[in-house]
Parts: structure tokens; sequence; C-alpha cells
């Protein structure tokens, strides 16, 4: 066999300049290639027709490692780069950027219609890839920035749809998200949110407030609701809708959780110690609390530093949670159980979570989201869909709480439909520790004015 080393030698550097310019495993240009090949496109066309860069992220690709590993993962991007090369126009430029983004240029406008219908078949072809054998929804976070009208320069155009994809992972939208000029100050204050947190933490600028939930047949408080309070030195009071979302994509949320639970159980052990029995205290858990493979146990590791009973505990646990991921769902909900915790559903009713699921999962009990309480006693409708989830709660076995009762019709409604607890601006807006311990004190002075029959527990029998 006759040795060709020149011919060897041109493979080499054949292989060699692919490998310069192009991504191994998807063939798309890298993105130094990516980037000299739009500069030159853009230069080379004066006529400048609007260019739309967009930037696809695929998130949360742990799945996917953890069912086919690192090959697989590679199998799905090889898949996006062949549904991106099936439905762009031949002189699009197409390009990969780290491990799991993608980079699209093609000619749209920003106000042009069919170049908004195009960019958008493009997102629609990655929905749904077949990866060895199974049908795989990426979930998918797209940006995109115009070319003239948002920058001319190539590096800044990647930044802003870059930036405008991080956008869309945050509010979790199949859409794609354009660049607009507020997104540099919006991701600035996110950030700037993050950092001023954690000092937060550090310096116990957080604290809890507490709410009762009452038995709506004696009115006794069968527990209390614990909910988070950022008092920021600057800003004054930070509401948690706003900071927890942040919170939830870093691991200030395990912080904030771990915050919460133990203040919680120490001031329940307080008011304990004091002679105001509270039978339970509620915190609230994040869906990325719960994924977390470690949770139950570090839930039973904090039970463990507080003499308290593990079923003085309740957790409470959205409805969205048990809805995105059943399996895990019903695992974590058995581990706690098996604590001796208690595990109420959250926000009920604002997504839907198939009965099945319910049955499956050996819940306590279930919160009736406030939107189905709000003007209920002005609506049949709203108080027939009540009925139907009390009856349905009450087959399942469990305990049903109203969320957010404010007014006197509200609270007469549900009491008839027989949900078994309210909560609610009406019987206490949510109070710091000391003030909660007042009410604590005083309410059995002040049911009565809501119609429960007689305030006074009765005095303990003495078992002798
Ligand atoms: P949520 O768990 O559904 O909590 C109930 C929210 O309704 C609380 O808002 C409470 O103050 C409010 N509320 C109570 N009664 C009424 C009422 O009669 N009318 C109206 N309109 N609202 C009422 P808040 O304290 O602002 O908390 C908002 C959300 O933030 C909570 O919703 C919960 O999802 C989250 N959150 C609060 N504390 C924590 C925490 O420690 N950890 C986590 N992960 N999330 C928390
Ligand atoms: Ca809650
Ligand atoms: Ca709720």
């Amino acid at each position: 066999m006759l040795l060709d080393e020149d011919a060897d030698d041109a493979l080499d550097r054949q292989i060699l300049g692919y490998s310069q310019r192009y991504d191994i495993q998807t063939g798309l240009l890298n993105y130094p290639a990516f980037r000299v090949a739009l500069a030159a496109q853009l230069k080379g066309d004066p006529a400048a027709r609007e260019v739309a860069l967009i930037w696809i992220d695929l998130v949360n690709l742990r799945r996917e490692f953890t069912l086919w590993g690192w090959a697989g993962a590679e199998a799905l991007a090889r898949r996006v780069a062949g549904a991106l090369r099936s439905v762009v126009d031949a002189d699009a430029l197409l390009g990969r950027i780290g491990g799991r983004s993608f980079l699209v240029a093609m000619r749209a406008g920003k106000s042009d219609k069919d170049g908004r219908r195009r960019i958008q078949l493009v997102m629609d072809s990655l929905l749904p890839l077949r990866v060895h054998g199974s049908e795989i929804n990426p979930e998918v976070a797209a940006g995109v920035a115009f070319f003239p009208c948002d920058s001319e320069s190539v590096e800044e155009l990647v930044r802003f749809a870059s930036l405008a994809a991080t956008r869309a992972g945050y509010v979790r939208s199949r859409a794609v998200v354009a660049f607009h000029a507020g997104m540099n100050s919006l991701i600035m204050r996110d950030h700037l949110l993050e950092v001023e947190m954690r000092k937060g933490l550090e310096q116990d600028q957080f604290s809890l407030v507490y709410q009762p939930k009452v038995d709506l047949t004696t009115g006794q408080v069968l527990g209390a609701e614990a909910l988070i309070r950022w008092n920021h030195p600057g800003w004054g009071q930070v509401t948690p809708t706003e900071f927890i979302p942040i919170a939830e994509r870093s691991d200030l949320i395990h912080r904030i959780f771990d915050f919460s639970l133990r203040t919680a159980l120490e001031q329940t052990r307080r008011w304990n110690d004091l002679g105001l029995w509270l039978p339970m205290v509620a915190v609230n858990a994040s869906a990325v609390n719960v994924r977390r493979n470690d949770f139950a146990r570090s839930v039973r590791s904090i039970l463990g530093e507080i003499p308290i009973a593990p079923a003085q505990l309740e957790l409470e646990m959205t409805e969205s949670m048990a809805f995105d991921d059943e399996d895990l769902f019903t695992t974590r909900v058995r581990q706690l159980k098996a604590i001796g915790v208690s595990i109420a559903i959250d926000d009920f009713g604002t997504r839907y979570t198939g009965f099945n699921v319910l049955k499956r999962v050996p819940l306590n009990a279930m919160k009736i989201d406030q939107c189905f309480i709000r003007g209920i006693d002005r609506s049949q409708d709203m108080r027939a869909l009540c009925q139907t989830i009390v009856a349905m709660a009450r087959q399942l076995k469990l305990r049903t709480v109203a969320e957010g009762i404010e007014e006197r019709g509200e609270l007469e409604v549900m009491r008839q439909i027989g949900c078994d607890a309210g909560q609610g601006y009406l019987f206490q807006v949510p109070a710091p520790a000391e003030e909660f311990g007042v009410f604590l004190r005083e309410w059995p002075e002040r049911m009565r004015s809501f119609g429960f029959a007689d305030g006074r527990q009765a005095p303990a029998i003495d078992p002798l």
C-alpha cells in the first residue's frame, strides 16, 4: 500500500479547518465562524434588508441527561440542528454556541408580519423531536434582536438576543421574546435583587407573618400559615411575589425555605410554651425546593433540631408542582408523610390537576384558590363549582380550606357549602409573631362576632 503523506496532510488540514469552523456534533457553524459569516453577509448586502437574529436555549436538559447521558443530549442537539435546517431559507445562517444554545440569522424585519410568521415556524419546528425512538418536547427559551433597528453590530445583536432569551426563560413562555431597550435594565434589576437578597438573608432583613386558618364549624383556630416578608433597608417592603421567582433561579430559594421552616417551627414552639396552643403551622414550599433530592431529609433534620411534633407541621405545595411532575410529586409526598408531616395542595383550581393524580397522592388538605372565593356570594356558578370541589375533596378525605375570605357573604357561602376551614383578611390579615400572639389570645372572644357559637374551649377534663 502506498502511503500518500501529502494526501493525509491535506485531509488533516481539511478536518482541522472543518473543526475550526463547525460544531462537530451538529455540523452547525461554531460561534466565531457564525460571527464572521454574519458580519460578511450584512456588509455584503448594502440593500441591508432586515435580519432577525434568534437565540434559542434548550432549557432544563437534566431529564435528557439522566435518560441518555451526554450522548443522548448531543443526539437531541443534532435533532434540533436538523429541524432548524429543514425550516430556514438557504441563505439563513445557523450556529451553535455552548452546549445548549443555537443561533439563527434569517431575513425578517421587526414589523414584518411574514417575518414573524417565519420566526414562529422556526420555533414550531422544534416541537416535538424524536430522540432514541422517544418523542420529546424540549423546553426552549428564545429571544430575537433585529438588524439594523436594534443594533448594527453583530456582537451586540447576539448579546441582545441572548438577553431576550434569558427573559423568555424567566417567563417560561414558548414564544420568541423580542429584545427591547429596557431589557438591559430589567436583567440588571433581577441581578440586583438577587445580590440584595443574599445580603438581606445574612442581615436579618427577612421575617415571617402569620395568618390563621379557622375551622368554619367550630370557629377554633386550626393552624396558621407562615408567609415571608422582606424589609429592605432602602426599598422598604418587597413582596414575595416579586422576589420568590428570582430566588427560585438560584440556591436562594433553599435558604429561604430553611429560614421559613426553622423560624415558623421555633415560633410555634414558643407560643405553645406560652400556653397559646397553635395546633399546626404551615410553610410554603416552592416546586424548586420539592424537586431537590434531599428535600425530605432536610425537613426531617430541621424538625429534629426543634422540639415539636412533625404532625404540627404542614407543607403547602402548589398545584402546578403536582401537575408538572406527577411521579416526583408523589414520591416526595410519600417521603414527607413518612416523617409525619401533613401536606396541603395550594392554589387549587388554578391549574387543572387530574382527579387521578389527587387520588394517588396521600394529601391531607386542599386550599381552594382565592379566585374562586372572590364574590362567591354573588355568583351561582362559582357557588356550584366550589360545591363540586368540596364534594370531590371530601371523597378523597381531604380537608378543604377556602383562601382569601374578605367578606362576610363569602364566609357564609363557604360555611353553607361545607368547606372545613377558612383563611383571609376577614378574620385576620397576616401579622408579625407578637401581634399574632395577641390574636391567639383574643380570638375566643372575637370569634363570636363571626357567628361561631362559644368562643372558649371547654376546659380540659382531668383524666383522674
Ligand atoms: P399563597 O401561598 O397563596 O399565600 C396567600 C397570599 O394571599 C398571601 O400573600 C396572603 O397575604 C394573601 N392573602 C391572605 N388573605 C387574603 C385575603 O383575604 N385577600 C387577599 N387578596 N389576599 C389574601 P403574600 O403574603 O403576598 O404571598 C404571596 C405568595 O408568595 C404566597 O401565595 C406564596 O406563594 C408565596 N410565599 C409567601 N411566603 C413564602 C415562603 O416562605 N416560601 C415560598 N416558597 N413562597 C412564599
Ligand atoms: Ca400558601
Ligand atoms: Ca394559596
